[in-house]
């Protein structure tokens, strides 16, 4: 494999890179910024490789110290768009690096321009990737990501080569002699077509992985209230009731609001969703950072209670219902009669499920609105007490 294949190989596989990370902008509108500026560090590459193929062509040391400029531009846009996925980008210390360079190559490298080249433009490429790889260790958005270890393992190898390139390589050269030098070359440029079809990938994948995150956690919220919908409250409830097992005594409290529909047919289907709202947030409010909360459809929530006793639970459930009816009466908004009938199950074993203890809730609640709403039953017994 010759030399110039290999150039042309990393400028086409830059350019692909650059189209496709444009292309996926328009999938993901919430992350077009670090895109946009991965996909101008690509172009970058790929301009500092056609600098590259024709350094020659240009007087002194120029073509060389742009083309190690203008590469070096590129990693610093991939760190930018890597620095980007939490915080903001720093544009000022890109533009420090740069005239850094500059003038390191505009004292050393025409006194040593060979030594510049093939090691000391290396450098900064070394520190650079091994920051990027640092940055998306550190990166709250790319922390729970499957592919972080590989983004990361990406930068490491990268920086690690550059290291070496820079370090040992002179080494070696020293020793074998100059004729190791078209070698190097070659090796250093097949890496660069490998880096440059994995980096690119990586960091795709990265925004692809947050996306379905996204989606997957979208599907499982109820868009109105910001709760749990049925499927959230019963893949969580369910785990929460799996692994604390030993956390016993669990508790569930249903909930159905009263007469919705009449409130809704008299004040208006907003002033309806301001309800539910506010139902959602007195629950939140009140259910305590290990309480479950759904709503599992309409007017109807549900609190899974791990660790609390029917008598703690039923304690939670009328201040929810007091609560609720407090800020539905005095709220700017709505100042309105809102009322919740509840019913309360308490998990006899430890292998109850949480849809034998939710039918169970259910049917205590069904009872607490035949005996008039506004109230709290417990499962299995016949006491009623006024809720509010
Ligand atoms: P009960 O006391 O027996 O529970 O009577 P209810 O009127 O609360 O119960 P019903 O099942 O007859 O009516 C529930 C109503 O909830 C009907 C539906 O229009 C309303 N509803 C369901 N989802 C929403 C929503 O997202 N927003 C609003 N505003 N209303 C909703
Ligand atoms: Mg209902
Ligand atoms: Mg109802």
């Amino acid at each position: 494999m010759d030399l110039p294949t290999l150039w042309y190989l990393t400028v086409g596989t830059s350019l692909v890179a650059a189209a496709m990370t444009l292309w996926e902008r328009k999938a993901h509108a919430q992350r077009s910024r670090p895109l946009g500026i991965w996909a101008a560090g690509y172009v970058a590459f790929a301009i500092g490789c056609l600098l590259a193929m024709r350094r020659e062509a240009f007087p002194g040391i120029t073509g060389p110290a742009l083309t190690n400029i203008v590469m070096v531009l590129g990693y610093l846009l991939v760190l930018q768009g890597v620095r980007c996925l939490d915080e903001r980008v720093r544009i000022g210390r890109c533009a420090a690096v740069l005239i850094v360079l500059a003038a390191a190559w505009a004292i050393g490298g025409e006194e040593f321009p060979v030594f510049f080249w093939t090691y000391v433009g290396s450098l900064p490429i070394a520190a650079i990737c091994g920051l990027t790889a640092l940055v998306l260790l550190r990166s709250r958005a790319v922390k729970p990501l499957r592919s972080r270890p590989i983004a990361v393992g990406v930068f490491v190898c990268h920086s690690l080569f550059y290291l070496l390139r820079a370090t040992v390589a002179p080494v070696l050269v020293t020793t074998y002699g100059e004729s190791l030098l078209p070698v190097l070359a070659k090796v250093t440029m097949y890496e660069a077509v490998l880096f440059m079809m994995a980096m690119p990938m990586a960091l795709l994948a990265l925004i692809r992985e947050e996306y379905q995150a996204q989606l997957l956690a979208d599907s499982r919220t109820d868009f109105l209230t910001g709760l749990r919908n049925r499927q959230g409250f019963f893949e969580h409830g369910a785990r929460a009731l799996r692994d604390g097992a030993a956390q016993r005594p669990v508790s569930l409290l249903a909930f159905d609001l009263d007469h919705f529909k009449a409130i809704n047919d008299r004040y208006g289907h907003d002033a309806g969703d301001a309800v539910l709202r506010l139902f959602a947030a007195v629950s939140r409010d009140i259910a305590g950072a290990d309480g479950v909360i759904g709503r599992l459809g309409g007017e109807e929530f549900a609190i899974l209670l791990p660790g609390q006793d029917s008598l703690a639970a039923s304690r939670i459930g009328e201040t929810v219902a007091r609560e609720f009816a407090e800020r539905a009466a005095r709220s700017d908004g709505l100042h309105m009669t809102a009322t919740v009938s509840i019913g309360l199950a308490e998990a006899r074993s430890n292998a109850t499920a949480l849809a034998e203890l939710l039918s169970a809730a259910d049917l205590a609640l069904y009872k607490a609105k035949a005996l008039g709403r506004n109230r709290i039953q417990i499962a299995g017994e016949n006491g009623v007490s006024e809720a509010a």
